[in-house]
């Protein structure tokens, strides 16, 4: 006989974790307890020490599929002989958590299977959940994780419910959000003014008829409410861009299945794999020509952004629809999703002809998350639900805890938790109020839900950023992190990687302790300092972020820079005269802003050959100048020969592409085709960027390269550069799990801010 005090730490509640110890240690014939407290999962037990170490082996061999066991330590004490049985006991809920809350989770497949059961008693319940499923992150309100402490507090089991949730034999054993028809939440119906029109499976159908007639209905999901139309009705895709003041940015589609999903578009298994894990995100891929859905979801581009129904809900509404649909965020541009139901009327109703609601509230807003799937590979470009608030590990132990704020545009913010860091939801763009707003709550729910005081915060140096003052205005010591080494040391902390390397930083824009904004930097690098070793040619941004919106702008500057005045005239006829000597005498004044930006530079191509005059979503011109070249395989892609100079300037390494945007400028105005040009523009850049950085690697003794920042978003680009430098034998890091844009800026500000306290 032994006894042992069994800790268990990871994300270990609200898993099913305590009912699969249960199993375990009665088919075990061990006596003892299971239960969650603040730091994890103890476990006391008693029996045959075999037996012991057996369990201990399940522990992790054998744990419930959303469980991550992170350790298992064991403390031997004396034998009381005093139990026969195995029980579960309630949570304690004094002192800190230490617990990972784990990720809001699809419907699995036995639950689905009740859903279209029409013998079962959840037959076609929209709200069915086990253990292995569910809603987490999106419900819950404190921890430990019980029902009281989540969004289902209000909803007192059933007998069968709670019946289920005592049976250790049950699937639904402690599942705290169980529910059924009798006892759970129910749908409604209202119109768009809040009025309750048909509740439950009468709510469904309204919902269902609308869709069918070509009409908009929003629909409460886990995270927010989605706009949903019907994907292929042409004329109701252009209405809800119309109300969602939405120009040109893609509407993501759902489908019911792999079988349509595959229908419309190509998908390897990497894309395949990404659509049906139960993160389920939102997967981009390469669109058939022949898709039937309305031109209308992603105007200009070769790629739709697809995903698969993560609730029973959107199962049901899904196969009884018949057709894809577009879920799109539920907000007006740019501002955050609404989540909270009177909200959602308030802002929503004016652009929807009814709404498909329900009684579970929604603790905390969580947008989709979205993937890019390259052949082989996955790149997350918003980690939101499915994967927050899961931690990342840290390559090194801080000694203190740090709240990062994040940048401004797709705000996250992050904290850092023992040897992790755990970055928010994304949270949108700081500059509307109502972001600002839910900003707050982020940081706070985060840093609740692990328990975190932060004693240091950690900011960009951008003194107008949102985030920056908010950082300021904390009562505790501040470290400002250059943006781009912020960029930086999110991608070594994705490889777990302390060593220095060669960081190439290519952005849109990132505040620069010369006052400047940078964009386009190579910083010999680590968690501790950086260095500016080498960075694009600076040019004028004539108008600052008009700059940004209209991208014919930086075309006129570096068309200007490369061919002359007349040039630009030339190159852009469409522009009247007055406004282009306007922009080109202001770029030449002293109050334009340089900038060193690479995704400036990609906008000023692109301006010039898609034609691009006026974005209305970031990165637009750049993204269609992207597709344009992928129709190019990159072996038919002309290469443009001296595309570039490197000058030393102060003993920095100063790449000036100029000859290339002249030899753009020449082939385009001969005529060449602009699939061509776009993707001789592309290798040769790339070149230029991979022989930069390969000749700084050299320089510094470096082996190793890590590609950031959001001009990486760019798969081509981004091969282009990789496989030079492998080729020239160095070691290339890129981001898949955190995104390489200012999502994940947080991450990285986090990790050199307890870097340089540890
Ligand atoms: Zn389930
Ligand atoms: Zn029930
Ligand atoms: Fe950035």
């Amino acid at each position: 006989m032994a006894r042992c005090l069994l800790r268990v730490t990871g994300t270990v509640q609200g898993v099913g974790f305590r009912p699969f110890v249960y199993r375990h240690a009665v088919a075990l014939r061990l006596a003892g307890s299971v239960q969650n407290d603040s730091a994890g999962v103890l476990i006391d037990v008693e029996g045959d020490a075999e037996c012991i170490a057996e369990l201990r082996r399940r522990l992790v061999d054998e744990a419930p599929p959303l469980a991550r066991v992170v350790s298992v330590t064991a403390q031997d004490v004396s034998p009381a002989g005093d139990g026969q049985d195995f029980r579960i006991v309630e949570s304690t809920d004094s002192g800190w958590p230490d617990v990972p809350v784990s990720i809001d989770t699809a419907t699995c497949a036995e639950c689905l299977a009740e859903v279209d059961d029409p013998a079962n008693r959840r037959y076609r319940y929209p709200f069915t959940n086990c253990t292995n499923c569910g809603p987490r992150y999106t419900i819950i309100r404190r921890v430990p994780y019980d029902r009281p402490a989540t969004t289902m507090a209000s909803f007192p089991m059933c007998r069968a419910c709670q019946a289920e949730y005592e049976d250790p034999a049950d699937r639904r054993f402690h599942a705290q959000p169980n529910a059924c028809p009798v006892c759970g939440p129910q749908l409604t119906w209202r119109q768009p003014d809040g009025t309750v029109e048909a509740a439950g499976a009468d709510a469904l159908r309204h919902a269902v008829d609308t869709l069918v007639g070509g009409a908009i209905v929003a629909v409460k999901g886990i995270g927010g409410y989605h706009l949903a139309v019907d994907a292929t009705d042409e004329a109701a895709v252009r209405e809800l861009r119309r109300r969602k003041v939405r120009d040109d940015k893609p509407f993501a589609v759902m489908v019911a299945d792999l079988a349509t999903a595959h229908g419309l578009c190509v998908l390897d298994h990497t894309a395949v794999a990404a659509l049906t894990t139960p993160r389920r995100p939102i997967v981009l891929a390469p669109r058939r020509a022949d898709a039937p859905v309305a031109t209308a979801l992603a105007p200009g581009l070769p790629e739709l952004g697809l995903f698969l129904p993560y609730s029973p809900l959107h199962h049901l509404l899904l196969s009884d629809v018949g057709r894809p649909l577009v879920m799109t965020s539920g907000n007006v541009s740019d501002e955050p999703i609404a989540h909270d139901d009177s909200d959602a009327v308030h802002r929503l109703g004016g652009m929807v002809d009814g709404l498909l609601t329900h009684d579970r509230p929604i603790h905390i807003r969580c947008d989709d998350s979205v993937a890019r799937a390259a052949p082989g590979r996955l790149h997350l470009l918003r980690r939101s639900r499915g994967y927050a608030p899961e931690p990342i590990a840290l390559p090194f132990t801080p000694a203190h805890d740090v709240l990062a704020v994040g940048a401004e545009l797709k705000s996250t913010v992050a904290v850092t938790k023992g040897a992790t860091v755990v970055p928010s939801h994304h949270i949108g763009d700081l500059e509307h109020l109502a972001t600002y707003r839910s900003f707050l709550q982020a940081v706070t729910h985060v840093a609740d839900l692990y328990g975190v005081t932060p004693s240091i915060v950690a900011h960009d140096l951008h003194p107008e950023y949102l985030s920056s003052k908010y950082a300021l205005e904390l009562a505790l010591p501040a470290v400002g992190v250059q943006h781009h080494h912020a960029h930086v040391a999110a991608c070594m902390v994705e490889h777990g990687v302390t060593e220095r390397v060669l960081g190439v930083a290519f952005d849109g824009l990132g505040y620069g302790p010369d006052g400047t904004l940078w964009g386009g930097e190579l910083l010999v690098a680590d968690l501790a300092g950086y260095e500016r070793v080498a960075h694009l040619q600076a040019v004028p941004m004539p108008g600052g972020v008009a700059a940004i919106r209209e991208p014919w702008r930086m075309a006129a500057v570096w068309i200007e820079r490369a061919m002359g005045r007349s040039a630009v005239a030339a190159e852009l006829p469409d522009v009247d005269e007055v406004t282009r000597a306007a922009v080109l005498d202001l770029a030449a004044g002293p109050l334009a802003p340089v900038t060193t930006s690479v995704g400036r530079l990609f906008d000023a191509v692109a301006a010039l050959l898609v034609g691009r005059r006026r974005v209305s979503y970031e990165a637009q011109a750049a993204i269609e100048l992207e597709a344009v070249a992928r129709t190019v395989d990159r072996r038919e892609a002309p290469r443009y020969e001296d595309a570039y100079t490197v000058a030393l300037v102060g003993g920095i390494a100063v790449l000036d592409p100029l000859p290339l945007v002249a030899r753009v400028v020449t082939e385009h105005r001969a005529g060449a085709p602009v699939a061509l040009v776009a993707a001789g523009f592309h290798e040769a850049l790339g070149a230029a960027t991979a022989q930069v950085a390969a000749d700084q690697a050299r320089a510094h003794g470096l082996g190793t390269v890590a590609l950031t920042g959001g001009v990486f978003q760019n798969l081509r680009f981004s091969q282009i550069v990789e496989t030079a430098l492998r080729d020239a034998g160095l070691t290339v890091l890129v981001h898949q799990s955190i995104p390489p844009n200012d999502g994940g800026i947080s991450v990285g500000q986090a990790a050199i801010a307890a870097y340089s306290s540890f």
